[in-house]
């Protein structure tokens, strides 16, 4: 008999609309039965693996290429990491444009920063390959930049660090990099989540992402079927844990709306990124580096999107409603009508069960 027999895809096919707690509008259709499937796999575009490439702006030998870079770690000596300003930048501060009404027509000057991280020197090394030491250095550069930001301008509300990695996932140069965007807005899916979750507080007196993780780490139950007295749902202690350190968890959301998404967050209160510490860096690394070595042996490749939603600098206090987060969300389909349409993602994999898979990979 299998372990968890209710769980088992074969056992029990799920067709539900499932809703995520801290943003309702953001709800998932899980639809494991074949048939269904809406969305056909992506043929995923080969990722670069190479370790150098002579013409690449990116990798080491070739900085003349890039503009001169802002910031390089270590000071002296050959670099680990190199943060560049974005040749393309999507919001810049180069030029006054003022804000414009005009009917229905609305603009608000796209006042900002755009920068990269070339964060590691070799060009195709995925971060399961770095060692924890440098994805460490990369986490604690995240956070150094976003607060040197923040310092320079009180007009920027928000820093947004992502990453997009692989043709899949967007990323237009394949030297691995990743992306620091500061602007004067606060990003509508961010402010959505802390919207709610201060709500949540005000009706609950804590935080809906600790109330998600004490659920993760402590949620059992069977639900049964009244009519038939058949198991129609079993939570098990820790079936949404893919990954667990000391001071972080990664947990694969209940309404995932990726098939191998899994989000990364401090075990203990905290709602500014700005705020990990030292000693957290290591472990934050640990868990990270592990959960991308899972992610990469169940998908054979993972080329993913990850973003970083911590608290705003918008003047109000998010203190104790919000937590930071990281998002990891691999990308192994392309959306169809049907999810751009109706705004419902669709999700063909049980978290439930991607959760175990992820789990069940022996690293070394
Ligand atoms: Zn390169
Ligand atoms: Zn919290
Ligand atoms: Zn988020």
């Amino acid at each position: 008999m299998a372990e968890n027999p209710v769980e088992d895809p074969s056992a029990r096919e799920v067709r539900e609309i499932r809703i995520n707690p801290i943003v309702p509008a953001e709800s998932v259709l899980v639809a494991t039965a074949r048939s269904m499937r809406p969305k056909k796999a992506e043929e995923l575009a080969p990722r670069d693996t190479r370790k150098h490439v002579e013409t690449c702006p990116f990798c080491r030998g070739n900085e003349a290429k890039t503009p001169p870079a802002i910031l390089q770690l270590p000071a002296a000596g050959d670099w680990q990491v190199r943060l560049v300003p974005n040749l393309y930048p999507v919001l810049g501060d180069d030029r006054e444009a003022p804000n414009f009404v005009f009917g229905l027509q609305q603009t608000i000057d796209g006042y900002g920063r755009h920068e990269v991280f070339i964060d590691h020197p070799d060009h195709g090394a995925a971060i399961q390959d770095w060692s924890e030491a440098h994805l460490a250095l990369v986490l604690r550069a995240y956070r150094d930049r976003m607060r040197a930001l923040f310092e320079s301008d009180p007009r920027l509300k928000y820093v947004l660090v992502f990453k997009n990695f692989g043709p899949a996932a967007g990323a237009s140069i394949p030297h691995t990099h990743s992306q620091v965007i500061a602007m004067p807005v606060v990003p509508e899916n961010v402010g959505a989540e802390v919207t709610n979750s201060a709500e949540y507080y005000t009706k609950h007196h804590q935080c809906i992402f600790c109330a998600l993780i004490g659920e993760a780490l402590t949620f059992e139950a069977t639900i049964y079927d009244r009519a038939s007295g058949e198991v129609r749902r079993k939570v098990n202690v820790g079936q949404y844990v893919v990954e667990r350190g000391e001071k972080f968890i990664a947990i694969k959301p209940f309404a995932s709306r990726y098939e191998w998404e899994v989000h990364i967050l401090p075990l203990t209160h905290q709602s500014d990124y700005l705020a990990v510490g030292e000693a957290d860096l290591a472990d934050l690394a640990r868990v990270m580096r592990r959960t991308m070595a899972r992610l990469d042996a169940v998908i054979g490749g993972a080329q993913y999107n990850f973003f970083l939603h911590s608290a705003p600098h918008d003047g109000k206090e998010h203190g104790a409603s919000y937590h930071w987060h990281l998002e990891i969300c691999p990308r192994t389909s392309i959306p169809t009508g049907f999810e751009l349409g109706s705004g419902l993602f669709v999700n063909t994999i049980s978290p439930e069960l991607a959760a175990e898979r992820l789990r069940n990979v022996v690293l070394e």
